[in-house]
């Protein structure tokens, strides 16, 4: 089996603002190892939500049928799945959507505080008109609430806040965000070790070392995300990335299959893994 992990955050042209078909994903990806993908396009919302981001909701069966025909060309090795925003008043169409389409893998994610688009580059100036805390607050409320659902099977790019530098220190952060990560345990969540924010300002990994130590602690299982939005960001730095959940006291990753099931894989690799002295701490059970 390939040493790297599948990569479950995908997003194709549906969503406007990323290029190449499912088709164009998965030849990308196998040519440089990754063993299966996870196509997980921005969710169509029928209430107007963020219309510039996502596919119309007359669109969907196209995405659909796209995914489909990749499944056909590499039986087993692609997965049907949707990146879900959650935000108050989504409910009411949100999980009738889930439940009545396939899904193999539903990502659950936050992008907005009210109608303030807190990771998009224009909306910038929106972060000098509140507190940092009182931001980073919210938006760890809205990801309990988003867990406190049961709606999704993980958490996408977990510290997404810090994308542009607005950074906490770790043991303001850690209070914060214990609620959400105590959250995503009880409802059996994964969380997504996503490498987009290595291509971002804040140049780390979402989410944030003291994070990922605290989530290791709660046996909470990681996942592998590139968060791709072209086909040449597919696995984007995942060696990085496991060394990083190592590092945290990880030994395994979970591989969604079908269905929204997922098996777990051990991390191993070391041999072929840069600094493989590198081992989970003894604090950590290490047992996700
Ligand atoms: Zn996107
Ligand atoms: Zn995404």
């Amino acid at each position: 089996m390939s040493v790297l992990p599948p990569d479950h955050h995908v997003h194709t042209s549906f969503c406007g603002h990323a290029a190449g078909s499912p088709c164009d994903y998965a030849e990308a990806g196998f040519a440089q190892g990754i063993p299966s993908l996870v196509i997980t396009d921005h969710i169509p919302a029928p209430d107007g939500y963020d219309p510039q981001t996502r596919m119309p909701p007359a669109t969907f069966p196209q995405y659909e049928a796209a995914v489909r025909h990749a499944q056909a060309l590499w039986p087993g090795r692609i997965l049907f799945g949707i990146e879900a925003d959650y935000y108050p008043g989504c409910e009411s169409w949100l999980e009738p959507f889930l439940r009545s389409h396939p899904f193999d893998f539903v990502l659950g994610s936050i992008h907005f505080l009210g109608d303030w688009a807190f990771d998009n580059p224009t909306q910038r100036a929106g972060w000098q008109r509140r507190p940092l805390k009182t931001i980073w607050s919210e938006y760890f409320q809205l990801v309990r609430r988003m867990a406190e659902t049961g709606w999704f099977d993980a958490a996408a790019h977990f510290d997404l806040p810090k994308k542009f530098g607005h950074r906490l220190p770790d043991s303001v952060l850690l209070e914060l965000a214990e609620p959400a990560l105590q959250a995503i345990r009880s409802h059996n969540m994964v969380l997504e070790i996503n490498t987009s924010g290595l291509r971002k300002p804040i140049k780390e990994i979402y989410p944030a070392p003291a994070l990922l130590r605290r989530a290791c602690t709660l046996q909470i299982p990681i996942l592998f995300g590139s968060d791709a939005h072209q086909p040449t960001e597919v696995g984007d730095q995942f060696i990085d990335a496991m060394r990083i959940a190592r590092a945290s006291g990880y030994e395994r990753y979970a591989i969604f299959e079908t269905k929204r099931r997922y098996r777990v894989h051990p991390l191993g690799g070391g041999a072929l893994l840069p600094n493989p002295s590198e081992q989970p701490g003894s604090s950590a059970p290490g047992a996700k």
